[in-house]
């Protein structure tokens, strides 16, 4: 099966419909221009990656442009390290907002502004109920809400008020300036939502200049208007604050963008809440953001996944209008498919055992051609050093095979890839009674792999020459949590117990072909028979590290299991 290779041209969806019927019909005066709105309060993960391939690659595939605004009206947990992070991050996934990098916290004058504005209008007042209260007094879903002792403030003691809690004059939490709409309605979104509070902390980018921040809802449409932004694409949890999102829109009587939920990205054997995340990193749980076995996008990537396989997934499981969970494994599917096309092919023994060909001659080597991706004729050959003593896995040898083992044992002859039949002939074992050793002997007539009289062999293993390879160190990864839905906790336990103890095994004698000799950073390969590969930050001259990316789909533990 072959992949677009253009993201934006996925399977047909409904914000795409959408957008080309408001082009048909002038709605926005032929314009698409859409944004990714992250906070800064975290780093970004898979499930950011679809809302960015959806903002970005709409507006592209409609002549249109795409801002980044970072939504940052929360100081306490937002930091600078994250905005680089984000920044970097959408660069990698292929991804252009040319000039447009805007702050939510650039607009904290025009929002204060409009505040009162609504406060003049007798559309919002300042409230002393504190945020229990507040909660209390809201009502159910079944309850209508109580009004508020403070509703029916004047407008000019409204005004002073919210001016003092501006200078500072309140502490946090005292005071809130509220929006008067309706205590009745059966969004609870609408039962006057707060839109400042007091908070005396420095933001990361306005420093101490506010005590006062304005909330969420009271922000994010209101900046979409002031850049004209025409779609505003967001995560159906905010359904219910579209009518919240209209409200300020129509009665600031300012440029209304359409909001449109769709459905957020959730993958079995995943986590994809920042705060948890944060949780794994601040606890050591993992090593940090970027470890590979994170689903954020630097860990992904530090994994070996490619910005192309995250785009081809991201176009080609679609929006809609109910929230599912997609398998892992659809994910890592795209992971594949791009890795099979793009990677070169080396060999690589991740536990070693050694191989002696008793009747090659000592001191002898020659040099095997490879090729280095069957996929593309382009990459080339490459030559593998052979000589008489070699590794191979351990798993690739069995004294006594079970049926339908078809790799090396005794008196059995297998292929050597791009090199010879070999047939076992003796072992030799450690005192715990392990093989560390097997002896064979060589067929000089079936160099390249293939025997001139025609006769098979069952198997192919891969190996490299022991005086010729090179130390490694390979980290295998499995999924992170055990639990399909790592948010189920356990009577007492939280979501914490549900991570997989063996996600990371850490092998450290590994033996890979010279060819690997200064791979850089990042540089991706297929290990022959074992997967995708990609070397790790932690490389550095004389100490190759890899990550293992994604594996092969391995037929055999599939049989092994139905032994
Ligand atoms: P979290 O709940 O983990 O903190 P968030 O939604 O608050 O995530 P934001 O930084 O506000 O994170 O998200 C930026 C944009 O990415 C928003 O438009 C949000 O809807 C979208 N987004 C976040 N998570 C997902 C997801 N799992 N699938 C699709 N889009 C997502
Ligand atoms: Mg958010």
């Amino acid at each position: 099966m072959s992949e677009p290779a253009n993201p934006v041209t996925g399977p047909s969806n409904f914000i795409r419909d959408i957008m080309q019927e408001d082009l048909k019909t002038g709605k926005f005066g032929g314009r698409v221009h859409t944004r990714f709105p992250p906070e800064p309060n975290g780093y970004l993960h898979i499930g950011h990656a679809k809302s960015i391939c959806l903002n970005f690659g709409l507006a592209a595939e409609f002549g249109g442009k795409t801002n980044l605004r970072f939504d940052d009206t929360n100081p306490e947990k937002e930091e600078q390290e994250y905005v680089d992070s984000i920044m970097d991050t959408v660069r990698w996934l292929g991804f252009d907002w040319e000039d447009r990098v805007f702050y939510a916290s650039d607009y904290f004058d025009q929002l204060y502004e409009w505040a009162v504005q609504l406060i003049q209008a007798g559309k919002a007042y300042v409230c002393d109920l504190t945020a229990e209260q507040v909660r209390q007094y809201r009502g159910t879903l079944t309850e209508p809400g109580k009004e508020s002792p403070y509703r029916n403030r004047t407008v000019e003691e409204n005004l002073a008020l919210f001016e003092r809690m501006r200078a500072g004059d309140f502490p946090d939490g005292a005071r809130t300036l509220r929006s008067k709409i309706d205590m009745a309605s059966a969004n609870l979104n609408l039962r006057d939502p707060v839109m400042y509070r007091i908070l005396h902390a420095s933001h990361h980018r306005t420093g101490d200049k506010w005590c006062i921040y304005p909330m969420y809802d009271f922000t994010h449409g209101q900046s979409d208007s002031i850049e004209r932004i025409t779609h505003s694409i967001c995560t159906l949890e905010f359904e219910d604050h579209r009518p919240l999102y209209d409200w300020y829109c129509d009665n600031l009587g300012i440029y209304h963008p359409q909001q449109i939920e769709f459905d957020r990205l959730n993958l079995t054997y995943t986590l994809l809440s920042k705060r948890k995340l944060l949780k794994l990193v601040q606890d050591g749980y993992v090593r940090g953001w970027d470890d590979p076995r994170m689903p954020t996008l630097s860990g992904i990537r530090r994994r070996g996944y490619t910005p192309e396989a995250i785009r081809n997934f991201c176009a080609n499981i679609g929006v809609s209008k109910t929230t599912g969970i997609l398998e892992l494994a659809m994910l890592e599917h795209y992971v594949r498919e791009d890795l099979n096309k793009r990677t070169p092919r080396v060999m690589a023994v991740l536990r070693p055992l050694r191989v002696v060909i008793d009747n090659y001659p000592e001191g002898q080597e020659e040099e095997m051609e490879a090729v280095n991706n069957p996929e593309d004729a382009s990459a080339g050959t490459r030559k593998v050093p052979f000589s008489r003593v070699l590794y191979i896995e351990q798993d690739d040898y069995r004294e006594d095979p079970p049926k339908q083992y078809y790799r090396l044992s005794p008196g059995r002859e297998v292929r050597l890839r791009y090199g010879y039949f070999i047939t076992a002939t003796s072992i030799v074992k450690n005192g715990k009674g392990e093989v560390v050793e097997v002896h064979c002997t060589y067929d000089p007539a079936t160099r390249g792999g293939n025997a001139p009289d025609g006769r098979k062999v069952k198997s192919t293993i891969h190996w490299v020459s022991a005086a010729h390879a090179l130390d490694a160190e390979v980290r295998l990864y499995e999924n992170l949590f055990s639990k399909e839905n790592p948010n189920e906790e356990a009577e007492g336990l939280d979501f914490t117990a549900n991570l997989n103890p063996n996600s990371l095994e850490t092998l450290t004698q590994c033996k890979v072909e010279p060819f690997l000799a200064g791979a850089a950073p990042l540089s991706r390969y297929q290990f022959e028979r074992l997967g995708y590969f990609c070397v790790d930050a932690d490389s550095e001259p004389g100490r190759l590290v890899f990550n293992r990316t994604v594996a092969l789909r391995d037929t055999w533990a599939k049989i092994e299991k139905r032994l």
